[in-house]
């Protein structure tokens, strides 16, 4: 599809962006459905944020992703939010209508369809335990409540934060420590140790056994080494590759109006994850 004057554009609001794989998934879904619009990403500094979303107003972009470091400020610098937004207190995709910006929190959806089609596994029920206590933490977690989970633990290097999620999740939450670790069914990954070589949790591969579901929200490099240790005790394993597409579908969903083409952004996004796109 040619770019003219009736291209519809939307992007993602980072710093940094460069390695973003979010434009290949969305432009090959836009393609797929022969829809006239554009994906792009845009290097936005926190200070230029709120100029940025004004922009989306001025230049008439349909929506936007957010990443890192711009979720938790966002929030103050919209016209609506809905409710599980607020409770998590980040927001990760941005729509608008009638001129007005809405936030949207796409991340927690994303993090659930992925824990149900890696696992089969609802969270109604589950114990759940998170490693991480930072907004991506924070969307699960609410995530995790919201959808009935039995027991939901948060585990986290300043334990300060973790007690920060435990009162907005409510009584079904509970602070864990790092060294002492409760029994779960579904161990989750959302700190950012394990994006970098030699990066280690250090959990000891007897806290793994075949009845353990792990999940690492990181999916590059593939395999973390918490992955790794909880794979070779037995447990069930994925990275953050299906989070990462559902929360991208959600998103494509609410900006256009029509169903995902979820085949063709899986795709597109395992080659620009894997440095093909
Ligand atoms: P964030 O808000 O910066 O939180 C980072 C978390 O990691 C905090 O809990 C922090 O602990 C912890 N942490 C950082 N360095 C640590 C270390 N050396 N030892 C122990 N804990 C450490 O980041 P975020 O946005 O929540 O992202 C967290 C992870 O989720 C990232 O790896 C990101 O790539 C991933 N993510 C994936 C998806 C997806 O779609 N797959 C979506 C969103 C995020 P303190 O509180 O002590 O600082």
């Amino acid at each position: 599809m040619g770019i003219d004057g009736t291209t519809k554009i939307v992007g993602i609001f980072g710093a940094p962006v460069a390695h973003t794989a979010s434009p290949a998934m969305h432009n090959a879904a836009f393609a797929a459905l022969g829809l006239n619009w554009l994906y792009l990403p845009f290097h936005v500094e926190p200070s230029h944020l709120r100029a940025a979303l004004d922009g989306i107003r001025c230049l008439g972009l349909a929506g936007v992703n957010l990443t890192v470091p711009h979720k938790v400020l966002a929030l103050a610098m919209l016209d609506d939010v809905d409710d599980e937004v607020r409770r998590i207190g980040a927001v990760n995709t941005v729509s608008i209508a009638d001129g007005r910006l809405r936030g949207h929190n796409t991340d927690a959806a994303g993090f659930s369809t992925a824990i149900q089609e890696e696992f089969g596994l609802s969270l109604r029920g589950t114990r759940v335990l998170i490693l991480g206590a930072g907004g991506a933490a924070r969307a699960i977690a609410v995530r995790c409540a919201g959808e009935g989970a039995a027991a939901i633990w948060i585990a986290n290097r300043t334990p300060a934060n973790a007690e920060s999620i435990v009162r907005a999740v409510g009584d079904r939450a509970h602070v864990a420590s790092l060294r002492s670790l409760p029994e779960a069914d579904l161990v989750v990954n959302a700190t950012s140790v394990g994006l970098h070589e030699g990066d280690s949790l250090g959990l000891p591969a007897k806290f793994f056994s075949a009845r353990h579901c792990v999940f690492d929200t990181i999916y590059r490099p593939a395999e973390t080494e918490l992955l790794r240790t909880a794979r070779q005790a037995g447990a069930r394993v994925a990275n953050g590759t299906g989070m990462l597409l559902h929360q991208g579908a959600r998103a494509f969903e609410i900006w256009t109006g029509e169903k995902a083409p979820l085949s063709v952004m899986r795709d597109a996004l395992q080659a620009a994850i894997e440095g093909n796109a």
